[in-house]
Parts: structure tokens; sequence; C-alpha cells
């Protein structure tokens, strides 16, 4: 008899194939690109020749059309490399969603086959310098003109491959008199000229100010974006001007059911390193005439985080198959989200703890994770905005 799996056999062979890829190629090289917050682009090529930026577009189009679970297990174990690499296709595979349920038939064909292949990449552009959790309180406008082309103004904030990217769908207001304000916004795909700061020509008024330096989530850059006077035809409004003008806001809070899956699967990623970084150290590490794990007050730590990444990536898998059977999955995926964020952020903590001092060194892989982790907290949407949105879903669930 074949032993228990959770995985069907695809599953456990792409699976396979992806930690191999994080074990050889991903880890060993992490260091570098983070110290030097620059973009691992070899690992990248690598990554299109092995198909994963077309993990979930159909084949038609020259993907692999896989279901969003199995997107979800990839991304688990690219994270457990380094969740700078699945930054990198996580808001490509959003703006493939976002293709594939609304896009025309047009947009889909124009964009879906180089996407698969990787040879343009997506953003996706929702947050702005003065709203984040508030969605409805984006500034930036668009303004149809004489001659029936869209003309975008205003700045967004905290794109992740926001320069590298040729397409961003970015949230727009098309209608800042609408009451209330989702039914007055539309999601635009922009194009540009990838790693260009200043675009010109047709791309004119789209530009790329230096990327942010932050914390931790380094080589993948974040980026504003300025928008003055672009222009953008109608028929790049995502499922065209008279399907997708004003559906925006329901379109993008569609594709963040899905970002959130895959910002759970990034959590669990994260704390399956901690917990194998924490059980190598603490099996190496002598204390007081012993190896650290033989001490209880390790041992509890180590349980504790082996409970929470095996409960996050349950949470995480029952919140993507609800979502390929079809079924609403809003509370579970903010669940999966909420847990497996947090879950990232206390074993990475704890195997810190484990470490002592050298924890504190950047000889050390859990350094980086210690200034990772903390980005998953924020990141399509907050632990207090997850919160929000499961309290409110269970109520409008269990009304009576
Ligand atoms: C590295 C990085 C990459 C990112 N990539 C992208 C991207 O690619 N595309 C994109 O669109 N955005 C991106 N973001 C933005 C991210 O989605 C926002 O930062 C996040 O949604 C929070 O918004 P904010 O930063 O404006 O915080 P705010 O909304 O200002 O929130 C500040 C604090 O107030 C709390 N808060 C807000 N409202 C409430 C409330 N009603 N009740 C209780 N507490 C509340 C929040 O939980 C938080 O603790 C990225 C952010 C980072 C840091």
């Amino acid at each position: 008899m074949a032993p228990y799996s959770e995985m069907t056999d695809e599953q456990r062979a792409i699976c396979e194939m992806v930690r191999q890829f994080a074990d050889e190629q991903i880890i060993p090289n992490a260091e570098h690109y983070d110290h030097e917050d620059s973009f691992p682009e070899p690992i990248v090529e690598q990554m299109k020749e092995l198909g994963l930026f077309g993990v979930t577009i159909p084949e038609q189009y020259g993907g692999m059309g896989l279901d969003l679970t199995t997107y979800a297990m990839i991304v688990e174990e690219l994270s457990r490399g380094w969740i700078s690499i699945s930054g990198i296709v996580n808001t490509h595979f959003i703006g493939s969603y976002l293709l594939m349920k609304f896009g025309t038939e047009e947009q889909r064909e124009r964009y879906l086959p180089r996407m698969a292949t990787g040879e343009i990449r997506a953003a996706f552009s929702l947050s702005e310098p003065e709203a984040g959790s508030d969605v409805q309180g984006i500034k930036t406008t668009a303004k149809r003109t004489a001659d029936g082309d869209y003309e975008i103004n205003g700045a967004k904030m905290w794109v992740t491959n926001g320069l590298l990217s040729t397409l961003v769908f970015t949230l727009v207001k098309t209608d800042t008199t609408a009451d209330p304000p989702h039914r007055g916004m539309t999601c635009f795909i922009c194009e540009k000229e990838p790693g260009v700061s200043e675009n010109t020509g047709p791309y004119r008024g789209f530009n790329v100010p230096p990327k942010i330096r932050k914390l931790g989530y380094k080589g993948v850059e974040s980026t504003e974006l300025v928008f003055d006077g672009y222009r953008t035809p109608a028929d790049s409004i995502l499922g065209g001007e008279q399907a997708g003008l004003g559906r925006g806001f329901s379109q993008m809070m569609d594709a963040l059911e899905l970002g959130r899956v895959n910002v759970a699967a990034r959590g669990v990623g994260i704390a399956q390193r901690a917990l194998e970084l924490a059980l190598k150290y603490s099996q190496e590490r002598r204390a007081f005439g012993k190896p650290i794990a033989q001490h209880q007050a390790i041992q509890f730590k180590l349980a504790d985080m082996a409970t929470q990444v095996e409960a996050a990536r349950l949470l995480t898998h029952r919140a993507g198959r609800l979502k390929d059977a079809g079924e609403r999955s809003d509370i579970e995926a903010g669940m999966a989200k909420l847990f497996a964020s947090e879950a990232g952020r206390f074993c990475v903590e704890e195997c810190f703890r484990i470490h002592g001092g050298y924890g504190y060194s950047k000889e050390y892989e859990i350094e980086r994770l210690y200034r990772d982790a903390p980005l998953l907290l924020i990141g399509e949407g907050t632990s207090e905005i997850q919160r929000m949105v499961i309290g409110r879903k269970l109520l409008e669930r269990h009304r009576i």
C-alpha cells in the first residue's frame, strides 16, 4: 500500500522538483542577493526554464494549467528557499488570474502566452501613499479623453515588481463622485517598458522612482509609481470598457482572495524553514553538558513550531481546495493568511531564540528570515484587516 500523502502524484513530483531547485539554487545564493539587495536574475532565468511563471495559466495559452492548491504547494517550496523569490511570481500570478477570470479573449491572447514563459511579468497595484487597508480611499484617477483614451494621474505605493514588470494591473478611480466609492473604481492593464524609470514614447507619463529601501524582502523591488498624464486606450480596461468600467474593486478583491492563499503558503514555507534550522542547530549546539535539544524548554519550542507549521499548511491547502472547487472561500482564505503569516513570525522568532547570540549574526540564515517574516503580516491585508474580514463574513454567514 502506498504511504498516506496529502498530495497527488503530480503534486508530489512538482514539489520535489521545486524543493530541489530551492536547495540547490535558491538557498545557497539568497544571502548574496539579500546582502546586495540585487535582483536574482540567474535564479529567475532558471525559473522561466522550469515553467514556473506559467504554473496556473491554461495549457491553451502555453502554461501548465495547474490549480491553486498545487500553486500554493509550489509557493511554499519557493518561500522555504527565500520569500523574495515567491514575491517575483506572486503578483504575476495574480495578474494572470485577473486576465483568465475577467479579461477579454483579446487581452488573454495578447498577454498570457508571453506571461506563461516569463517573457513579460506582471505587477499588481492597489496601495497608495495615503491608502493601504482602506482601498476605497485611493486617489489616483483615470479620465476619458476626447479621443476615447484614458489619462491616468496619481501615485501608487509599494508596488512589488514595480520596475521590472511590463504590465501593472492598476486600480484607479474613474468616477470620483461614486457612492459607495467602489462603484467608481476600475482596473487598467497599464503597459510600460520593463526596467525603465522614466518611460517615453507610448508609455510617456509612467514613471518609477528609485526602489524603496526595506528591512527585508530584498532582491525583489518594491517601488512607487507616478502617473503623470499617462495615456492608455479604453481597451486596456480589464474586461473591456463596457464590462470592466466601474468593476475594478470587485475584480481586485476577488484576486486578493487568491493572493491571501498565496501569502499563507509563504508563511508556511518560511515557518518550515525556521523549523528545519531550529532542529539542526539545537542538536549541534551544546549547553550544560548536552545538546540544547535535550533541554525540555527547547523541545517545547520545537513542538510548538512543528504544530504551527502543520496547522498553517492544512488551513492553506483547505482554502486552496475550496477555491479550486468553486466554493466560497473568503473566510477560509482570510483564516489561512492570518494564521500562517503569524505562524511564520512565531516560528522565525523561536528559531532565532534557539540560535542564541548567533541568531543575531549575519553568518546564520535565521537572521535573514527574521527580517523577511514581518512582511507577511502586512502584505495582502494586515492581520487586523484579516480579522475584520473574517468577523464580518462570519456574521454574514450566520445571520440570525
Ligand atoms: C514590501 C511590501 C510589498 C507590498 N507589495 C504590494 C503590492 O505589490 N501591491 C499593492 O497594492 N500593495 C503592496 N503592499 C502594500 C500593502 O498591501 C499595505 O502596506 C497593507 O495593505 C497595509 O496598508 P498600509 O501600509 O497603508 O497601512 P494602513 O492601512 O495605514 O494601516 C496602518 C495600521 O492600521 C491598522 N488598521 C487600518 N485600518 C484598520 C481598521 N479599520 N481597524 C483596525 N486596524 C486598522 C492596520 O492593520 C495597520 O496596523 C506592499 C507592502 C509592503 C510592505
